[in-house]
């Protein structure tokens, strides 16, 4: 067992998601950090993982893998006495609302820059995310060995993507074929760029000083466009406060290139030394603090196993307090239930004493039967409630139906229970007659559904186009507003699985009219659970 305290367990946590646009580098990035935390033998297994996805979009396919994407989905390691757990967020075809829920249970989340690219469309809506919750962002701008785009243009770009203020760490001195490195804006020294892979950083060159002549002499026209940059941000930009940072209204900007191993470690040293340890969180009853004795933690995550005719899912939970012990009792705060998780997943580690016991901020893997579902809480004992496991407004709709209309009711239960787990948004039409319609923020989720319907529940679905592009939950103050509201939409009205209202749309010029001609009106596209 641990020779630290609770307190100090907490205090050594850091708990982030990567994020990133499909190609960023994410992968060779992570791949890297794990590198220079030092447990290399993890790096293979990142990159195994990436070559054998989605070669085809065949659930089957993804289904084999599960088992290895389960175990990299998470990843701990040890950095300068830090424990830090790093959640990844799948992008293309994995994306699903589960990526969004990642993000509920960080503290902080890096994002990967592909420096040709600038702020893609995935990172976005990633973002989005980030920045209604606060979390605080570290940004990576990667792939300066190629020719990219300006880095002032990118700052500028972030900035308005992001709505925070960008604050650059480091400068780099030109790009491409004459990429020189990175300008340490705050320790005011050069960090010369040199290719290849195989090396760490405390093997590298450092020219200390901006007005040092060395500098100037090797880098020329580079170095003096990025001395010039640097002036300018120095009076432009506002300096780095930890504060607004914390409370995400800046992000630390860092240049590099992840495949040459290059600024990495840079990220690694501001996790350490910048990004918040976990910090207290809202129950219904009160407020749980990371560091009392007794364990709670929440599902945030439910992921369907090898095997789905056996209803076999790993539910991944976010400590919340406590100490976490193999074989321990435990409660589910909704049923009532007790479980007793012996052969909980063991997320890859360099240490194995970090395996047997979980603190606040680190994830464990429950292989269950269904017992366990998105949001449920977990204690020793005391019933907690959290909110805020959000659901977000779909924005890809299919209709559903039975091929065999005597399956009617085995699609309904399936369709129940899926919706329940998260896997998919369930929408009944108010209109007489309307199929099932549902709703999914990645295509995926739709095969996922289809393929569970038939192994689960013995349901073959068929899906069916739908003209939905977006939804939004509806709510007022006013009751008259909102029956008025319904009654002049009515073909546009459905209910969620809990009942909420939600307004379907086929184009963002239809929410506008609709938000224009119904001022007392809200639209909401996202829905808290709890
Ligand atoms: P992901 O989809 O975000 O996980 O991206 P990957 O890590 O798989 O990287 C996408 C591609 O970009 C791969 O071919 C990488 O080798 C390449 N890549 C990653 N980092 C760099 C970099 O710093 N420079 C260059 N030139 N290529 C990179």
């Amino acid at each position: 067992m641990s020779t630290h305290s609770i307190p100090q367990e907490v205090a050594r946590r850091r708990t982030f998601a990567i994020i990133s646009h499909p190609d960023a580098g994410k992968t060779t990035l992570t791949e890297k950090l794990l590198l220079f935390a030092g447990a290399i033998q993890i790096a293979g297994s990142v990159k195994a993982r990436k070559a054998s996805r989605h070669a085809s979009s065949d659930w089957m396919e993804i289904e084999k893998q599960r088992g290895i994407s389960v175990a990299s989905s998470v990843m701990q390691m040890e950095y300068r006495d830090c424990v830090i757990n790093l959640l990844d967020t799948p992008g293309h075809q994995d994306f699903s609302e589960d990526t969004y829920r990642v993000l509920t249970a960080v503290d902080a989340a890096l994002m990967v820059i592909d420096a040709a690219n600038g702020v893609e469309p995935q990172t976005i809506r990633l973002l989005q995310v980030c920045r209604a919750r606060n979390t605080p962002i570290i940004t990576f701008i990667n792939k300066m060995d190629r020719e990219v785009q300006e880095p002032l243009d990118l700052l500028a770009e972030i900035e308005s993507h992001l709505g925070m203020d960008a604050v650059p760490f480091s400068w780099p001195v030109g790009m491409g074929k004459s990429f020189g490195g990175v300008f340490d804006i705050r320790r005011n020294r050069m960090r010369i760029f040199r290719a290849g892979q195989q090396r760490r950083n405390n093997d590298e060159d450092i020219i200390d000083g901006l007005d040092n002549p060395e500098i100037s002499r090797r880098f020329g026209s580079a170095f003096d466009k990025a001395k010039e940059e640097i002036d300018l941000l120095q009076d432009a930009a506002p300096a780095f406060e930890h504060e607004a940072f914390l409370a995400g209204k800046q992000t630390p900007v860092f240049f590099g290139s992840a495949i040459n191993n290059f600024g990495v470690q840079e990220v690694l040293d501001t996790l350490v030394e910048w990004a918040p340890k976990p910090g207290a969180r809202q129950a219904l009853q009160r407020v749980v603090q990371p560091d009392e004795t007794k364990f709670s933690g929440v599902v945030f995550k439910v992921q369907a196993n090898m095997d789905p005719a056996h209803r076999d899912r790993v539910a991944f939970v976010r400590v919340s307090s406590g100490r976490f012990e193999r074989g321990m009792r435990l409660k589910v705060s909704r049923t009532g239930k007790e479980i007793r998780p012996n052969n909980v997943v063991s997320f890859l580690s360099q240490r194995r004493d970090l395996l047997d016991e979980a603190y606040a901020g680190d994830v464990i893997g429950i292989p269950n039967h269904g017992v366990l579902q998105l949001g449920d809480v977990l204690t020793e004992g005391e019933t907690l409630q959290f909110t805020g496991l959000p659901f977000f407004a779909p924005e890809l709709f299919q209709g559903v139906e039975v091929k065999d209309p005597l399956r009617t009711k085995q699609l309904r239960t399936g369709l129940t229970q899926l919706g329940e787990e998260g896997a998919i948004q369930v929408f009944r039409p108010q209109a007489a007659g309307g199929a099932l319609l549902l709703g999914a923020v990645g295509q995926l989720q739709f095969e996922v559904v289809a393929h569970r319907l038939k192994t689960e529940y013995g349901a073959d679905a068929r899906m069916i186009p739908s003209r939905y592009t977006m939804a939004r939950w509806v709510t007022s103050e006013n009751p008259k507003a909102l029956k008025k509201f319904i009654d002049s939409n009515a073909a546009h009205i459905a209910y969620d699985v809990v009942d909420a209202l939600a307004f379907l749309i086929t184009s963002p010029a239809q929410l506008r009219v609709a938000q224009e001609l119904n001022p007392e009106i809200n639209f909401h596209a996202m829905r808290e659970h709890g």
